[in-house]
């Protein structure tokens, strides 16, 4: 017994090891007032490595946005004097990241242990017992297919939300394509909550399931979000060695065979843009993908989910040029937005991803676009920066309550659309 216990402590300890730390990491703000000073910028990550939150690499940033990012503690000094030093404002968003780490956990544990909190954060060990309980307990409504492994041989499941037996019409939604974008699970998970919760009680929920069949994979990149509950909260890629360097992980995001490497993305394996040496080199793309191409016929929309800015985006992405379906896209997300602000007031953008956000190639949501999935929508959750990342757990359940209005309301209008 005695030996079971230390080595339990050994274990505990290891894992704290190899944890990586941020103490004394501060978060910055900086606003490049023109191209001087977005040169600066870019300057500064060349001299030392800087943790890009938004935009999410030095290549697009663009005089008058907000550039936030990650300085380790030992950095400060240095960035800050050249700052200063070049006449550039700042602000800190987060004085110590560790501990803002350490705050997101603030959700209340939950009264009974056996029911699954949709209001914390879950590791990925809880989501999928989740998909297979939640699947067994409406097994009606809900089903779990396996439409791929990760690169480290975790099943990637994928939850089929609605009545119809075979789809007709269905809404693709995946979250998690990046790792640290916590509450972007988070959502998935709500999502199947409300659905299965309010069917037949709710109106509108009720009709959706009735015709509609949702397709949520609740972590696109599980390998990620797990590193990011192990190694390192700051992860972003996946956790694959296809470039064979020393680098690990590809950006998901940038992998799909859409103007694939092209613009907003790397070719070099350690940066958080990497595209991969290939499109859809990577396991976890290609499952969706081909799960996508699989079902095209009936996939009629798809919406992906990330954080954090408060923006809802539409193509293209690897373009600054209008979608064919621009004004009808534009509409539905401005009705979508309507909807999401009606209840606590949250202010989102919407727009083409190019020039509401940054252009990117290689993203998901173009890809599904040029397939011909005409509704492809991305949305950027909460918050603006206060928290970044790092949203708490007390923010989880009206984050997820006023993107569900959203959601309903691109669902109810594809509905309109195909009946
Ligand atoms: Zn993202």
């Amino acid at each position: 017994m005695k030996y079971m216990i230390l080595q339990g402590l050994v274990a505990a300890a290891l894992a704290v090891a190899f944890t990586r730390h941020f103490d004394g990491d501060k978060a910055f703000r900086v606003k490049p007032q023109d191209e001087g000073q977005v040169e600066l910028v870019k300057y500064l990550s060349s001299m030392v490595q800087l943790d890009f939150w938004r935009p999410d690499s030095a290549h697009t940033i663009v005089p008058q946005t907000d550039v936030d990012f990650r300085v380790e503690a030992d950095q400060i000094k240095t960035i800050q004097t050249l700052l200063e030093q070049n006449g550039m404002q700042y602000e800190i968003l987060f004085q110590n990241v560790q501990e803002g780490i350490e705050k997101q956990f603030d959700g209340k544990p939950n009264s009974s242990n056996r029911r699954y909190s949709y209001s914390k954060y879950n590791k990925w060990e809880k989501i999928v017992a989740w998909t297979a309980n939640i699947a067994a307990k409406y097994p009606k409504l809900v089903s779990r297919i396996q439409i791929g492994t990760t690169t480290e041989e975790r099943p990637m499941y994928l939850l089929k939300v609605g009545k119809q037996r075979s789809a007709k019409n269905a809404i693709f939604i995946d979250c998690g394509i990046h790792a640290r974008e916590w509450i972007s699970p988070a959502f998935c998970q709500w999502f199947v909550k409300e659905a299965t919760k309010t069917y037949g009680k709710d109106k509108l929920m009720t009709k959706l399931l009735n015709s509609l069949t949702f397709y949520i994979l609740p972590v696109l990149n599980i390998d990620g979000y797990v590193w990011t509950w192990t190694a390192d909260r700051m992860w972003r890629k996946n956790r694959s060695n296809s470039s064979n360097t020393n680098c690990i992980g590809t950006d998901l995001n940038r992998n799909f065979d859409v103007q694939w490497c092209s613009i907003g993305s790397s070719n070099k394996a350690c940066s958080e843009v990497y595209c991969g040496p290939a499109a859809e080199s990577e396991k976890e793309t290609k499952a969706v993908a081909n799960f996508i191409r699989n079902n095209i016929q009936s996939i009629k929309a798809y919406l992906s989910f990330h954080s954090y800015s408060q923006m809802l985006l539409y193509p293209y992405s690897y373009t600054y040029e209008l979608a064919p379906t621009h004004e009808e896209l534009n509409d539905v997300a401005k009705a979508a937005v309507g909807a999401l602000s009606s209840l606590y007031r949250t202010n989102y953008t919407y727009g083409p991803a190019a020039s509401t956000i940054y252009p990117t190639s290689g993203s998901s949501a173009d890809w599904a676009y040029d397939k011909g999935i005409k509704y492809s929508f991305t949305f950027e959750l909460r918050d603006r920066g206060k928290y970044g990342f790092l949203l708490p757990e007390y923010l989880i359940k009206s984050t997820c309550k006023e993107t569900m209005l959203a959601v309903k309301n691109i669902s109810s209008y594809i509905l309109r659309y195909v009946s």
